[in-house]
């Protein structure tokens, strides 16, 4: 029988030791970031603060101080702007290899509808990691991008971007829909009839024709492209909850697409409520509830940074710890992808290093279920060779 302290420092060791499995994150950015623009990616919202010391004056700019500073030669705690100024000196490359590496992902799977020139993509991130690099397709990046550039029309849409839809996927791992953001997440989960489609179509082809771009916001046009998706019976990411000022909050409670996983249930659809803060409880019923419901607290564990424990410990109330899945949802700045692993490690550790200590958990229990959560669960639920 190991004493408490063995047994934490077996917890400890085989936590910092699993290569993580990123169900959900993104690329980095390439080159040395303005004051403005490092401000911008530690929070997420869009409104400028007036200096990079405000922009860390938050749980995540403290956990960069803490945590990030150390990895790249800095004393823990660094302030704000000798931070940033050595972080510059440096250069991006040697942050982000350092950063990434120390970061302990073996298996990332990337997302790629939000990238854009400034971010490295599927080789540029493998090339920096040496690690698996899989993607995820977002649905409504694909199908507005392929309306605004391929010459479709609004008659050929439907199938035409089927096709391209089915041509992207193959080799892909996973689709997201950010219906959150577009449209709230009480729509009507049905799916649309050709008719309606066909309706929904003729506007926005007009405004395309008209300014060559336009945002995909149609709730008809929307719910078509997840049924498309669901259609190929690949796990389907949902953004759930917190998330730029872009969305409504309160259209974003899982609970609210209910009857959209009973639906995908009956088809054997996999459906990943991403984030989910602060619904992280509500998220957990679903995943108790139905067969096909997966859920992460990526994003919320940095963004919450000393307190992440705590949303780690209300996403192991009710989910059943196989639907639990890692995900650091780090996006531009390779901090948040190293600040997401170490975190969460620290934060389980600390969760689980009670119940073991209460005698609640056995230390056995405690070191499969952090394999589960840390890798083995996405492997299964997206179905990846291992
Ligand atoms: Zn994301």
């Amino acid at each position: 029988m190991p004493t408490f302290t063995d047994a934490a420092q077996t917890l400890k060791e085989h936590i910092d030791s699993i290569a993580l499995t990123d169900h959900h994150v993104h690329g980095v950015i390439r080159e040395n970031p303005t004051p403005e623009s490092f401000a911008h990616m530690i929070t997420e919202s869009d409104r400028t603060p007036r200096s990079i010391s405000e922009a860390f004056d938050t749980q995540v700019g403290f956990a960069v101080r803490r945590w990030c500073a150390p990895q790249l030669g800095m004393d823990a705690h660094v302030s704000a702007d000798e931070y940033f100024t050595r972080r510059l000196e440096l250069g991006s490359d040697t942050v982000n290899r350092t950063l990434l590496k120390a970061a302990g992902i073996g298996r990332y799977l990337l997302e790629t509808g939000l990238a854009g020139e400034e971010i490295h993509g599927l080789t540029g991130m493998a090339g920096l990691t040496g690690a698996h690099i899989d993607e995820v397709i977002r649905l409504e990046t694909l199908a507005q991008s392929h309306a605004e550039t391929s010459g479709a029309s609004a008659s050929d849409f439907i199938e035409s971007s089927r096709e391209i839809l089915r041509a992207r996927t193959i080799g892909a791992v996973g689709l997201k829909s950010i219906a959150a953001y577009r449209i709230g997440l009480d729509f009507d989960p049905t799916r649309p009839s050709k008719q309606e489609v066909v309706q929904a179509l003729g506007p926005w082809f007009k405004e395309i024709e008209q300014n060559q771009i336009a945002r995909l916001m149609d709730p008809v046009l929307i719910r078509h492209v997840i049924w498309e998706g669901i259609d190929l019976g690949l796990p389907i990411q949902f953004h759930i909850g917190y998330g730029d000022p872009d969305l409504n909050l309160h259209k974003c409670d899982p609970l609210l697409m209910t009857e959209l996983i009973r639906m995908t249930e009956k088809l054997n659809v996999p459906i990943m409520l991403l984030h989910n803060y602060p619904y992280q409880r509500n998220a957990g019923y679903l995943a108790q509830m139905f067969r096909n419901v997966f859920l992460d607290v990526g994003l919320a564990i940095n963004y919450t940074g000393a307190r992440a424990p705590a949303i780690i410990a209300e996403s192991l109330e009710l989910a059943p710890f196989h639907k639990i899945l890692f995900s650091s949802d780090a996006w531009g700045l390779p901090e948040l992808t190293y600040l997401g692993t170490k975190l969460f490690r620290n934060g389980l550790r600390e969760v689980l290093g009670v119940w073991v200590d209460k005698g609640e958990w056995s230390l056995n229990d405690a070191l499969r279920v952090s394999t589960m959560i840390g890798s083995e669960n996405a492997l299964t639920a997206y179905s990846l060779n291992k």
